[in-house]
């Protein structure tokens, strides 16, 4: 099946370290953390950054990267995020966009992913002919659970156990199958055929050729009949219990919202930490005692461990007066719906113009701003991608 083609008149404006995106509230720069693994004292360094630089505020988005509000000093900005070491691959800074799934390793999932998070990292990364795949392409490994596929990454990786991985492209398995010591490679031929085939396109499934790619691919490389696409878990909230009896936990933030105080505090956990595409963080490897205490401190600040919780399930974009684009303050009027228990049920996200900054990719409510204050309201049904055919 082939798909209808959209092309870009214009290069992504997608912000990175060193390009910082000016907004009505300033300057906007993004941060990459590859697969959102980090150890918890970057969140102190990120608290600093948006202290220094920012609104005080850490902002997570849709894609698990982590962004700086209000930069007023984007050279001063950019300078201390290097120094911080989180810039090693300043070339290559705005296409590193890697998801993977947050519990591997720890909880369920076929494989741990975790290692070839920084294999396929260090492979794009070492390839200049890279370095301008645009910052929309999306990229992720998921362990076998299902979690980041949803997410519908242009290229990626899904584990199948038994030490065996299957391509990814435009959102659905392919039938690409390698081996562990191959799946780096296998992914990287696969991002390599795209930044030859792309165009001027951001997005595979936009761009009409998922097909090309996949048969760029097949030209060196047996293919099986694709896996279907494993039923995408619910989000991980609250304490979990990992495989080697200690604890996960897994803290909502209200809109994406990490306050730089809050930041503080988690560094001092001093445990790995994973930034997820769900607006959440996943800290790991906590003894019961310290998960307890972290709890009984973090949640009366604002972290949300209840996964039954109306802030879980109520996104919205940056809205008025941040986004100049916006026609109301989308987060207000989110919170004020939810405050007012005037929400219907089931994922709401507020947007305050059509661009629909963060929308969940399966159904959802969506209110889309008309006038301060006024919205639109349609029910959207969940949006499957379609196969892909690599004769097209
Ligand atoms: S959806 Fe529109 S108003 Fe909201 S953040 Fe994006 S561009 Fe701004």
């Amino acid at each position: 099946m082939t798909q209808p083609t959209q092309h870009r008149d214009r290069g992504d404006r997608c912000p990175g370290v060193r390009r910082v995106h000016q907004a009505a509230d300033g300057g906007i720069g993004r941060i990459r953390l590859p697969g959102g693994r980090a150890h918890a004292r970057v969140l102190g360094d990120l608290a600093d950054l948006a202290e220094r630089f920012g609104d005080g505020d850490v902002h997570l988005t849709s894609r698990g990267n982590l962004q700086i509000r209000g930069i007023a000093d984007p050279g001063g900005f950019a300078g201390a995020v290097a120094a911080a070491g989180l810039l090693p691959h300043p070339a290559h800074d705005r296409m590193r966009n890697i998801l993977s799934s947050p519990l591997t390793g720890r909880l369920g999932g076929a494989a741990d992913v975790g290692p070839l998070v920084g294999e396929v990292d260090a492979a794009l990364c070492a390839d200049p002919a890279l370095a301008d795949l645009p910052g929309r392409t999306l990229i992720a490994i998921d362990d076998g659970r299902g979690d980041v596929l949803a997410e519908a990454p242009d290229l990626g990786l899904l584990a199948l156990g038994g030490d065996e991985f299957e391509l990814i492209l435009a959102g659905t398995p392919t039938g690409h199958r390698a081996g562990r010591d191959a799946a780096a490679a296998l992914l990287h031929d696969a991002a390599r055929a795209w930044a030859a085939l792309r165009g001027d396109a951001w997005r595979i499934a936009e761009s009409g050729r998922a097909g090309q790619v996949a048969a760029a691919v097949t030209a060196h490389r047996e293919r099986r009949a694709p896996t279907p696409a494993p039923a995408p878990p619910a989000a991980p909230v609250g304490w979990l219990t990992q495989d080697d009896g200690r604890v996960a936990l897994a803290a909502g933030l209200r809109f994406g919202v990490l306050p730089g105080r809050i930041a503080r505090a988690l560094a001092h956990l001093d445990c790995p930490v994973r930034v997820t595409a769900g607006y959440s963080l996943v800290l790991l490897d906590l003894d019961e005692d310290i998960a307890e205490a972290a709890v009984r401190a973090l949640a009366p600040a604002g972290l949300i461990f209840d996964a039954a919780s109306d802030w879980l399930r109520v996104t919205a974009c940056t809205g008025a007066p941040a986004c100049a684009k916006a026609l109301a303050d989308t987060r207000g009027d989110a919170a004020a719906g939810i405050a007012g228990d005037l929400l219907p049920a089931g994922r709401v996200h507020f947007s305050g113009c059509e661009r629909r900054c963060g929308a969940p990719k399966t159904g959802f409510v969506d209110y889309l701003a008309v006038a301060e204050g006024e919205y639109e309201v349609t029910d959207r049904a969940g949006r499957r991608p379609p196969p892909v055919d690599s004769r097209a």
